[in-house]
């Protein structure tokens, strides 16, 4: 997407992607933000945190010349996802170049994250950037919990030569906030000075007398720099999975529509021949509209009646595959799989039975998910009440979705 096309941004991100990595030993694996945590590489890690976040409108990345088929390769599209861009010859460069290429969408804020972060949480990401004002740089930082010691190497050994004291130190983090147009200044203005070896933003913003402001870091938010924080990176990541409850969601659905004068229902997709037919603006698909707000109830996202409003003309005699396959898209855009699906019709009349598999088949292929996800059932009402008089149709429908976090 090009800037233009973006809407109003609110909250950019920019992510530095564009190191070499020449900590990490002389591997053939190539840099370390396109090494694997689990079943992603720390890049596509890191850039989930940001993208699934629901303060960030727009996602930057930095990275180097060399690394854009790697880049391509290892990275998925996403709709808040700029083209990346070529960094620079030192991390400040690089930045420097990120947020120029925000320059034509000049959000109000801008965090600036190092690729190799890839455990930031969304309660640091909101922390940060509940913390920016005007003239204030936000750094997350954890204060100095070990003894602090200096030394210096000989040919064999390395020698204690102080002990300083950890009072009032603090390792800094990202993500770092700022104004945008305050840090994209504060940019300028260093490298106006020839200053280009800063190793962190909050720094440029002190350069040009900005305060910096500390918020909280997290001691999960490490930095990966060694092959031995890579590996560290991989067991916390298996403990994460472990630990993580699943984010499972269930929605309901109900419809009711009334019987008339006809010649066949379309119930699930499917056309059974009647002597009546549902009454109703759309296609009255009773089937296939409870199952659609089963699933917009599985994401909280309103119901059939807000998506598709009964008083537009554009929905009358509407085949109601449209709705349902509509709701699979918004699942989806949530990151939602879809697992299963649950219709139980409620009639005297007409017998299910002899078109429940071809039901299950017509929305198996509407939604884009195995048939044996699917179930449907039907029932009668005993003859009790309008249903059960055969005035009309009702379904209850279920559906349970899994959002990949
Ligand atoms: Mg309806």
């Amino acid at each position: 997407m090009k800037p233009d096309q973006l809407p109003a941004t609110k909250n950019a991100v920019v992510i530095v992607a564009a190191g070499r990595g020449s900590r990490m030993g002389t591997s053939d694996d190539g840099p370390k933000q396109y090494r694997s945590i689990g079943s992603h590489c720390v890049l596509q890690q890191t850039l989930s945190a940001f993208n699934t976040s629901p303060l960030i409108d727009l996602v930057q990345v930095v990275i180097h010349r060399d690394d854009l088929d790697l880049y391509n390769e290892f990275v998925f599209e996403h709709s808040k996802l700029a083209m990346p861009v070529f960094g620079g010859a030192t991390r400040q460069q690089s930045v420097y170049l990120g947020l120029q290429a925000l320059n034509d969408v000049k959000p109000e804020n801008v965090l600036i994250h190092d690729a190799a972060r890839p455990f930031v949480s969304p309660k640091l990401i909101s922390n940060v950037l509940e913390a920016i004002e005007p003239s204030i740089c936000v750094l997350p930082a954890i204060a100095v919990s070990e003894t602090v010691k200096k030394a210096k190497a000989d040919a064999n050994t390395t020698w204690v030569t102080d002990t300083v004291s950890r009072d009032n130190l603090y390792l800094a983090q990202t993500p770092q906030g700022f104004v945008f147009k305050e840090i994209m200044a504060a940019h300028e203005y260093a490298a106006s000075h020839d200053k280009h070896e800063f190793t962190d933003d909050a720094a440029i913003g002190e350069f040009s007398d900005m305060s910096v402001k500390l918020v909280q870091g997290t001691r999960e938010n490490i930095k990966i720099t060694t092959s031995e924080d890579l590996d560290f990176a991989n067991n916390m990541n298996d403990l994460n999975h472990i630990l993580k409850v699943p984010d499972i969601r269930t929605g309901n659905g109900y419809d009711v529509h009334r019987l008339v004068e006809g010649k066949a229902v379309i119930l699930c997709g499917v056309e059974i021949p009647f002597n009546k037919k549902l009454d109703g603006h759309s296609d009255a698909d009773v089937g296939l509209h409870a199952l659609t707000d089963a699933l917009l109830g599985a994401i909280g996202d309103g119901d059939i009646g807000s998506h598709f409003p009964p008083s537009d003309p554009e929905w009358r005699g509407a085949a109601s595959d449209q709705f349902l396959a509509h709701a699979c898209k918004l699942v989806r855009a949530r990151h939602g799989i879809i697992t299963h699906m649950d219709v139980t019709l409620i009639c005297e009349m007409p017998k299910i039975g002899p078109h429940r598999e071809k039901m299950r088949a017509q929305i198996a292929q509407i939604c884009d998910v195995e048939i044996d996800r699917i179930s449907v059932k039907a029932t009668t009402n005993e003859t009790i009440g309008s249903i059960g008089r055969g005035e009309g149709i009702a379904v209850i429908a279920t559906a349970t979705v899994v959002i990949q976090t």
